[in-house]
C-alpha cells in the first residue's frame, strides 16, 4: 500500500457516522455523496478527491454501509458514471490518476477484462472484490 497524501493534512478523523447498522437502501444518491465527501479531501496538485476512511490492503478506499464494504470509486462510479453496483464491469481509474484511493469521477471510466491494464489484485479489486482472510469476497451483493 503506498498512499501519497497532501502535506496539508496534518491529522484526519475518519467519520464513522456511516460506517455501521446503516443499511445501504435508505441512502439517497445525495446521502452517498455526503459520506464520500465528508471522508475526503482534494489533492492540491492532481486534484484527486482522495479518501481519507479506511483504505483495503491495495490502497482502494472502502466504506462499510449497512455492513458491506463498498469501494468509493466504484460509489463515485455508481453517482456519476452510471454504474450499477452489481455489475461485473470495472472501475479502472484513469492512468492520469495515480491514487487508487481517488473518487474522483473524471479520473475513473468503466471498462473490462480487454481494456484492464492492471494484474490480478487490482483488477479483483476494482471488481469490488475484496481479500479477507486469503479468500477472495464480492462487496457486490448489494
Ligand atoms: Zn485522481
Amino acid at each position: 500500500m503506498n498512499i501519497i497524501m497532501p502535506e496539508t493534512i496534518i491529522e484526519y478523523k475518519p467519520h464513522r457516522k456511516y460506517t455501521t447498522h446503516r443499511n445501504f437502501y435508505n441512502l439517497s444518491k445525495g446521502d452517498i455523496e455526503d459520506v464520500l465527501w465528508k471522508n475526503s479531501v482534494v489533492h492540491p496538485d492532481t486534484g484527486c478527491y482522495l479518501w481519507l476512511g479506511r483504505i483495503d490492503k491495495d490502497g482502494y478506499g472502502f466504506v462499510k454501509i449497512g455492513g458491506k464494504d463498498l469501494f468509493a470509486h466504484r460509489l463515485s462510479a455508481f453517482l456519476f458514471l452510471g454504474l450499477k453496483l452489481k455489475s461485473k464491469i470495472l472501475t479502472l481509474h484513469k492512468i492520469l490518476c495515480p491514487h487508487k484511493n481517488c473518487w474522483r469521477p473524471e479520473h475513473l471510466y468503466l471498462g473490462n477484462q480487454s481494456n484492464n491494464q492492471y494484474d490480478m489484485q487490482e483488477s479483483m479489486a476494482a471488481r469490488g472484490m475484496i481479500r479477507v482472510k486469503n479468500k477472495w469476497v464480492s462487496t457486490d451483493t448489494i
